[in-house]
């Protein structure tokens, strides 16, 4: 007996990156922050009235939205809070996209964004990135919805500004999602500042990454009232109360430490150029490199013998390349090494 139903054994699940139980590795896999999180975050928890954890927590994360409004420069009414971005973009595409023929997203990006395709019955248009891996913002006209990440993952390629502006003005019929889970490391500007003038754009973001809090599943979405009233609907159709207590206080915390904040996000840019440098590789506006190499999985299961976790696919495009996380210093110069050894 098969008890799945037509959709889900259908299904290609997303395949996060391994994550080993064992001690001795080196993690650049999965975009973790290699820098602990604020200490503000552990004093805040410490703090925290535990008695309270029998009290559900508040269903809209309101001071936790008060503290991202106050980083961001925005109104409070426009920030959603979720538990992770991952979270949020399910619900968005729950909300805006279910259902719709011709949503447009890049061919080599988040591998979530075709997978909550398939499970909300979205009809995704994969549009080719270029052979240097940039999207260009010409591709993207009269979709009725567009999911991109911006920088773009894994190729860490930017839009500037105005590209982002140009999508959002081209697609007016739908939602257009920009996922900038990791803009905080990148050169070019958040679209964040567009939200007062363009009602149908939502803006995604994390604490996983730029924060190091991947552990406490905070994410938040920047919008217009009217979007984000749609994924109240959805989120109160599903999970009304998705941010724990102690997520809310923690991320609050790490937002309003922004010394911490700037000091550890110049590190790990520091170290990615240094890298980028000694391996003469393209940049990347991320935490992470995208590294060309004369066979991908030879070198992947080599740095595997040798415990280093990065990131491999076996898309025909991007097959000769590794994702490879910005770790600390010592992490990279044994990245660097191994690499040479090979
Ligand atoms: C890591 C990542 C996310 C997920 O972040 P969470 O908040 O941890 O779910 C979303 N989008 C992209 C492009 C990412 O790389």
């Amino acid at each position: 007996m098969n008890y799945l139903t037509k959709k889900v054994s259908k299904l290609a699940p997303y395949v996060a990156g391994m994550q080993p139980r064992e001690q001795g590795w080196i993690k650049l896999n999965t975009n973790e922050n290699p820098y602990p999180p604020s200490p503000k975050v552990a004093e805040a928890l410490r703090q925290a009235d535990l008695t309270d954890l029998r009290l559900y927590p508040d269903p809209v994360s309101t001071s936790l939205c008060r503290a991202i409004a106050e980083k961001l420069n925005v109104n409070a009414e426009n920030i959603f809070c979720g538990n992770s971005s991952d979270e949020i973009l399910a619900l968005a595409y729950q909300a805006f996209l279910s259902g719709k023929k011709n949503v447009l997203t890049p061919d080599i990006s988040y591998g979530f964004y075709p997978v909550w395709g398939k499970m909300y019955d979205v009809d995704l248009k994969c549009v080719p990135i270029g052979d240097d891996f940039a999207i260009d913002a010409e591709d993207y006209n009269d979709a009725n919805g567009v999911i991109l990440a911006n920088p773009n993952a894994p190729t860490g390629q930017a839009l500037s500004l105005a590209a982002v502006e140009q999508i959002v003005q081209s697609n007016t019929r739908g939602v257009v999602i920009i996922d900038e889970a990791y803009i905080d490391f990148a050169d070019c500007e958040s679209a964040v500042g567009l939200i007062d003038k363009y009602e149908h754009l939502l803006v995604v973001r994390t604490f996983s990454k730029s924060y190091a809090l991947a552990g406490l599943r905070v994410g938040f979405a920047v919008g217009s009232e009217k979007l984000l009233d749609g994924l109240e609907r959805v989120k109160n159709a599903f999970n009304a109360y998705p941010v724990n207590r102690l997520s809310q206080i923690g991320a609050a915390a790490a937002i309003r430490d922004e010394a911490y904040f700037n000091a550890k996000c110049a590190a790990i840019i520091k170290t990615r150029k240094r890298v980028e440098g000694v391996l003469n590789c393209a940049p990347a506006q991320a935490n992470f490199i995208f590294w060309e190499v004369a066979d991908g999985s030879k070198m992947y299961a080599y740095f595997l013998e040798n415990k280093i976790l990065v990131r491999h696919w076996e898309h025909p495009r991007i097959r000769n390349h590794l994702r490879v996380t910005i770790g600390t210093p010592q992490d990279m110069e044994e990245f660097v090494q191994c690499a040479k050894k090979f």
